[in-house]
């Protein structure tokens, strides 16, 4: 669909942007080896490797910032080109507007803070962790600062993971989703239709079983052998170093066998969102997902809306009692309803699709006071549990239940939550334009998931991150981050 560039600035950026994409590619092949392949001892040599790598890829982008000047003068750009300067222009930004010294400060203080955290997390003892989360804050809040901003502090964190999007967007979403889904929550709890416990959620599995059951999921999705692969790792992600060259891990806890179907599910949406942009635009640096938060609807969509509706189901049942034996004593409805129990829990990652947008609302409205300075470091453990206890009627015992139970702060990662949110919004407002589900439920009732994979394509995939996430969705949706798409979402399937 895109021609490779005519405006010859452009043509020349995107020849010396190969060295950039050469980096990149290369640490994506050592960051996915460090957490599949790599010997413990290998840590300390791969962290060198990686600041040093970082640094040759800035100063490779740092170099295009002259050309990418004059492009942006240019008037005869088509929406390809214009998605090449925009996107470099974000990237040139962090680079020039963040001193070296402070990237080497957070790198330094966010190393050891997170080996703190694990010992603080262990012992549930805030008191621990507190002065490296206090100087990690403080230097987040340099890090806006220096990016500059409108309004908010806040603002400037949280456009580094989704581009535009400010706390007035995030105030807007949360504002609507958190009373709209506790009054969903309140009638799902008196119906007492989907439980909040399943005997299946104790029973153990083999895991080579286990395995052949993922490899069947991959099948069915239809992920392209020649393209992608599946290996193990303690925390699943994907990752993708070309454009025929897409990878996910998964996990095997040996108990609970959603846990791991769920998450080959969720990595294989990642993964098909990058094996589906448009082939034209590998090697430059729009070959990306618009966003986090539209890169989490696309995991979303596949583990949620298709993997926990009835038709996905019935559509696994045969796989599932061909190589797990314990699964014959359930039926499919009662397997629909170990998939989609509901329960108020204390842990994020545990959270299913009802109580989770609550988890990350909490974390939006702690770190926009902290980053705003409303609040002070020492108030974070209080203020946790009273907005917990507020949103969901339950209150952590123990700051390694609350606090402490999330890993990101530690990495200096202040603005990221509510991105699994907008993956949320985003993931029902395909579910509305597919005429309130009605086509998904279809397509995977038939066992068409070529159908689903093809308009997400075509609607999606395929214009990498040419289009801003805002922009994407306006030309897609028309609406950005519309919350009462994911309340009807919620409302059809767990409500009616
Ligand atoms: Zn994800």
């Amino acid at each position: 669909m895109f021609k490779v560039a005519k405006n010859p600035v452009v043509k020349e950026i995107l020849g010396k942007y190969r060295e950039v994409w050469a980096l990149g590619s290369s640490m994506a092949v050592l960051g996915w080896d460090m957490e599949t392949h790599m010997p413990e001892a290998g840590a300390n040599a791969r962290g060198i490797a990686f600041g040093q790598l970082a640094m040759l890829q800035q100063k490779a982008t740092v170099a295009l910032n002259p050309l990418v000047s004059k492009a942006e003068k240019a008037h005869d750009l088509d929406d390809m080109e214009k998605g090449v300067v925009r996107v470099m222009r974000r990237n040139l930004d962090y680079y020039l507007k963040i001193p070296p010294e402070l990237v080497d400060e957070i790198q330094r203080v966010t190393t050891q803070a997170t080996v703190v955290w694990r010992t603080a997390r262990k012992k549930s003892d805030f008191k621990l962790f507190k002065p490296h989360l206090g100087k990690i804050i403080e230097l987040e809040r340099k890090v806006a600062e220096k990016l500059g901003y409108e309004g908010h502090p806040y603002n400037a964190l949280l456009n580094l993971f989704e581009e535009g999007f400010t706390v007035r967007d995030a105030d807007a979403v949360y504002a609507r989703l958190i009373p709209g889904s506790r009054k969903i929550l309140a009638k799902v709890s008196a119906a007492g239709v989907y439980p909040s416990k399943h005997p299946l959620e104790s029973v153990k599995y083999q895991k080579e079983s286990m395995e052949r059951v993922n490899e069947g999921i991959v099948k069915l999705l239809k992920m392209p052998p020649k393209r992608f692969r599946m290996d193990v790792s303690t925390h699943p992600f994907t990752t993708g170093p070309a454009h025929d060259d897409v990878r996910i891990t998964t996990r095997y806890e040996g108990v609970d066998f959603k846990a791991t179907m769920y998450s080959t599910i969720h990595e294989s949406g990642h993964a098909i969102y990058g094996l589906q942009t448009d082939p034209k635009l590998a090697y430059t640096p729009v070959d990306d997902g618009a966003s986090y938060g539209i890169h989490e609807s696309q995991s979303r969509f596949w583990e949620n809306v298709v993997g926990r509706s009835h038709e996905f189901v019935k559509l696994v049942d045969p796989l599932l009692r061909k190589n797990l034996p314990f699964v014959s004593k359930y039926d499919d409805e009662s397997l629909y309803y170990y998939v989609n129990t509901v329960k108020k829990s204390f842990i994020r990652v545990d959270a299913d699709e009802l109580t989770y947008n609550f988890h990350t609302a909490l974390r939006y409205e702690v770190e926009k006071k902290v980053i705003n300075g409303d609040v002070d470091v020492s108030e974070l453990p209080s203020l946790w549990n009273d907005t917990l206890e507020e949103y969901l009627g339950i209150r952590p015992k123990k700051d390694s239940d609350g606090v402490l139970q999330d890993v990101h702060w530690s990495g200096g990662s202040f603005g990221y939550f509510a991105t699994y949110t907008l993956g949320n919004v985003v993931t029902a407002m395909i579910w509305h334009k597919l005429k309130d589900g009605a086509e998904i439920r279809e397509a995977v009732g038939k066992g068409d998931l070529m159908a689903l994979r093809e308009w997400l394509r075509a609607n999606i995939h395929r214009y990498g991150s040419i289009y801003s996430p805002k922009a994407l969705q306006m030309k897609v949706f028309g609406e950005a981050y519309n919350p009462e798409r994911l309340l009807s979402y919620f409302n059809y399937k767990f409500v009616r």
